[in-house]
């Protein structure tokens, strides 16, 4: 089960068919993250400066193109990483969200952008190289509707998960659940991937 999140690139869970955890790996996002940042950054700056959207500009796609580029190698690596575990680990299938219909939330200007290029161009690229480095390998990809996977209780079954991050507002780092109080302070990304195996099961076990 494969959780695109924000905090990490991925976080990957192998499962036996009870859902049993086998093994676990976290990509960590941060530091790529404040990088794009930076990036998305400037190119804001320019456009305050300018007054025109600077993707056409020359003096702006050099940094434009420096972040497709970043993006590229991200979702290669990120891939390879997806790939290569669930190759060591014996995995016949990797379970992504279906992310075609995501919408990212409102916020800041560069908040925005940052989500933009984040969901829509870099987790597609992601799955779309895992689907092919996976072929290679002989492993099926196969998506699943992302509905509440973020929100609902692996343990009661109630849409009442809330994010948060300690020391800061409007995190979303780790997990708990308002209802039942059985998960607590746990990664909000790994318990994704728990609804994933769920939804999974749903669709193609029944
Ligand atoms: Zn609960």
């Amino acid at each position: 089960m494969a959780d695109l999140g924000l905090e990490h690139h991925a976080v990957v869970t192998v499962r036996d068919t009870e859902g049993r955890v086998l093994a676990v790996r976290f990509l960590p996002g941060a530091k790529d993250s404040r990088l794009r940042k930076r990036y998305l950054e400037k190119v804001v700056n320019l456009q305050k400066q300018t007054r025109v959207i600077p993707e056409g500009e020359t003096f702006a796609r050099d940094l434009w193109e420096k972040i497709t580029n970043f993006n590229d190698y991200l979702a290669h690596w990120v891939s390879r990483q997806i790939v290569d575990f669930a190759a060591l680990h014996g995995a016949k299938i990797i379970v992504f969200e279906n992310l075609r219909n995501f919408r990212p939330e409102k916020g800041t200007r560069s908040h925005r952008l940052n989500q933009k290029l984040g969901y829509w161009l870099r987790r597609g690229r992601i799955v779309r190289y895992t689907e092919y480095k996976a072929l290679h390998a002989g492993v099926l990809v196969v998506r699943v509707s992302p509905a509440n996977t973020s929100r609902r209780c692996p343990l009661c079954g109630e849409l009442s998960i809330e994010r948060y991050t300690p020391g800061r507002e409007n995190g979303n780092k780790l997990a708990r659940c308002t209802a039942c109080g059985k998960v607590k302070d746990v990664s909000a990304d790994f318990l994704a991937t728990e609804n994933i195996f769920d939804r999974f099961l749903c669709v193609y076990a029944s």
